[in-house]
């Protein structure tokens, strides 16, 4: 084995000080640049769209030819250039791994995780070479029963054991995350293809098996979707990364696996009845919704990819005006996904739906903002929130599942139920996906997307997706539910006039979070940060301002006293009417699945 990859470039990687947080990497280059060999970190790792810099967490670096020290210099902030040197070089460093989302690389005396973005330097001019990966086993004590998970191909290693594994290429190498340590496992088969799933952290009385089962029926759902022919996943073995914690959300796709973070009280417990922990299964089926999530991204958007990835240039923003299709789309399926396989009703849906559709109206960003301009900018924006978002931004994971939503109906409506949004994704597979890691790799051109989503469909939807992607008008979404049977309409708890702000409150003291354009708060001068104290000259403390508010009638005019930079000031606001505070659909009784058999049933 070692004679055929003597010749391969080694990253040699020990969680060398588990309590310092310090991985070390050895880089073996048997043959480099003899003028001088350059090496490059990520500057930001694909899925997840925000320059990180991940090169800040390398805390020391050196150079080796023959076992000699020679220079290596910093060019830029992510790269370095070894001096000229002769026969094969081994770069040596150590890097800080104190993150733990799952975007990062972590370290600890309990488990391991890490990206190969935040540890792996690339060897410039052999990114398309294979490389071998030795993951060796801690010395410290605590460390010695410690096991592996990850997608990278075993070379010399045994299942969840340290030892060599192997990468076709850099791109390769960093989209396989590894987790080292104590770990849950389950197995299940969906399509006759292996899949696990391994919970790191302390999660008491895990239902794996109902966990197992429910995402058996989600991935066999997902792979009848995109293969209804063959069944067939893209991969031979996927495997979901679980790390539980007491308060933490979120997932990053990968081409065969995905690494997820939830709270453990997002996972099954077994033993308690569904109907008895209303809450424990609301967190569950999010926490469902997550999987499905990243596990649609193994075709959309790992293999179905916008040209601008297809290759990611990972020392720079990779713009896309795209992100709509990608996010967007994968959103609008995870939990259409969790009701055609069957994992929840149509009730649980519908509210799902409902809430997304809140989401969308309550932020007047929607007018400011295309879909386009925001996957755009997702680089500056989506990734970097502030105060403002909500009035200059849209959401193209929000706004882009709603569209997903409408151009489906819209499809269904206009072929008379003979085709649907699962079409176009189909297409999408066959054309640019299917083959993505096997031939050439090329990605969907921006200016060919309607050109292709008529050609699916058959139908003329240039108007339709220039209105959704490239206008800020409403999405015309009651309509469109309507004639399939479902009424969505906006509601009104608390019947309390309104600031139209959003608040944070600690418990005692009240601050404006977000003050919302047009809305009576901003126009009486009030503005994010300011914190509350008095209406009328009552105290506001805790969280009694809706008590307050509620002794009024929208038009009414309150003095509102606020410090901002610790200075009091006054402000007179004219209340406004009582805002939506949720939006419901419901079926239409009579009218239910008129056209085309929407949201349920796999069209194929
Ligand atoms: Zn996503």
């Amino acid at each position: 084995m070692t004679n055929i990859t003597t010749s391969l470039n080694t990253y040699r990687i020990v969680p060398s000080n588990p309590t310092a947080h310090l991985y070390r990497v050895t880089l073996s280059i048997p043959e480099p640049n003899h003028a001088g060999q350059i090496v490059q970190l990520p500057a930001w790792i694909p899925g997840s769209y925000l320059i990180r810099e991940f090169a800040k967490h390398i805390v020391s670096i050196e150079a080796f030819s023959k076992t000699k020290k020679i220079k290596i210099d910093k060019l830029d902030k992510h790269t370095w250039q070894v001096a000229p040197c002769s026969g094969p070089l081994q770069i040596e460093y150590e890097v800080y791994a104190w993150d733990s989302s799952v975007r990062g690389a972590y370290l600890d005396e309990r488990r391991g995780f890490f990206n190969g973005s935040c540890v792996f330097l690339s060897v410039v001019g052999q990114t398309h070479q294979p490389c071998l990966i030795e993951l060796c086993r801690p010395d410290s004590d605590f460390c010695q029963d410690w096991r592996i998970i990850t997608t990278l191909r075993e070379h010399d290693a045994k299942r969840y054991g340290f030892g060599q594994y192997i990468a076709d290429n850099y791109d390769e190498l960093i989209d396989h995350p590894v987790e080292m340590g104590h770990f849950i496992l389950g197995k299940f088969s969906a399509c006759g293809t292996e899949h696990e799933i391994a919970i790191t952290g302390v999660v008491p009385n895990l239902d794996l098996a109902r966990l197992t089962r429910d995402l058996t029926k989600i991935c066999t759902t997902q792979i009848k979707l995109f293969e209804p022919r063959n069944m067939q996943a893209p991969v031979e073995r996927y495997v979901f990364l679980v790390n539980a914690v007491g308060e933490g959300y979120g997932g990053l796709e990968h081409r065969a696996s995905t690494a997820l973070i939830c709270t453990r009280n997002d996972l099954p417990v077994q033993g308690k009845r569904a109907s008895d922990h209303p809450d424990l299964e609301k967190n569950y089926r999010q926490f469902l919704g997550l999987c499905s999530h990243e596990y649609f991204h193994m075709w959309h958007v790992k293999r179905i990819k916008p040209a601008a990835f297809a290759p990611y240039d990972l020392h720079r923003e990779n713009h896309t005006r795209l992100l709509w299709l990608f996010e967007g789309f994968t959103s609008y399926y995870d939990d259409l996904m969790l009701l055609r396989s069957g994992v929840i009703e149509l009730n649980d849906y519908l509210r799902i739906l409902a809430k997304t559709v809140f989401e969308m109206m309550r932020a007047p960003g929607r007018f400011k903002q295309t879909l386009a301009e925001s996957s755009f900018d997702a680089w500056i924006k989506y990734y970097r929130p502030d105060e403002n978002s909500a009035n200059s931004t849209v959401s193209y994971y929000t706004k882009g599942a709603l569209v997903a939503l409408a151009l489906d109906l819209t499809i269904r409506r206009a072929s008379h139920g003979e085709k649907s949004l699962d079409d176009i994704m189909r297409a999408l597979w066959q054309q640019f996906g299917r083959n993505f890691y096997h031939g050439e790799a090329c990605g969907l051109d921006e200016h060919h997307v309607t050109e292709f989503f008529n050609q699916a469909t058959g139908l003329k939807l240039d108007p339709w997706l220039n209105y959704a992607i490239d206008s800020t008008r409403e999405l015309p979404l009651a309509g469109l539910l309507e004639e399939h049977g479902f009424a969505l309409s906006a509601q009104t708890n608390n019947h309390i006039p309104s600031l139209g702000v959003r608040l944070n409150h600690n418990g005692v003291i009240n601050t404006l979070a977000q003050v919302y354009v047009g809305k009576p708060a901003q126009q009486a001068g009030l503005a994010a940060g300011d914190v509350l104290v008095a209406i009328d000259g009552l105290r506001i403390h805790g969280n009694i301002l809706d008590t307050l508010l509620s002794r009024y009638q929208p038009g009414d005019r309150v003095d509102i006293h606020i410090f901002r930079r610790d200075e009091l000031r006054v402000f007179q606001v004219k209340l406004g009417p009582p805002e939506p505070d949720h939006y419901t659909i419901t079926p239409i009784s009579g009218k239910l699945q008129s056209i085309g058999a929407w949201p349920a049933a796999l069209s194929s």
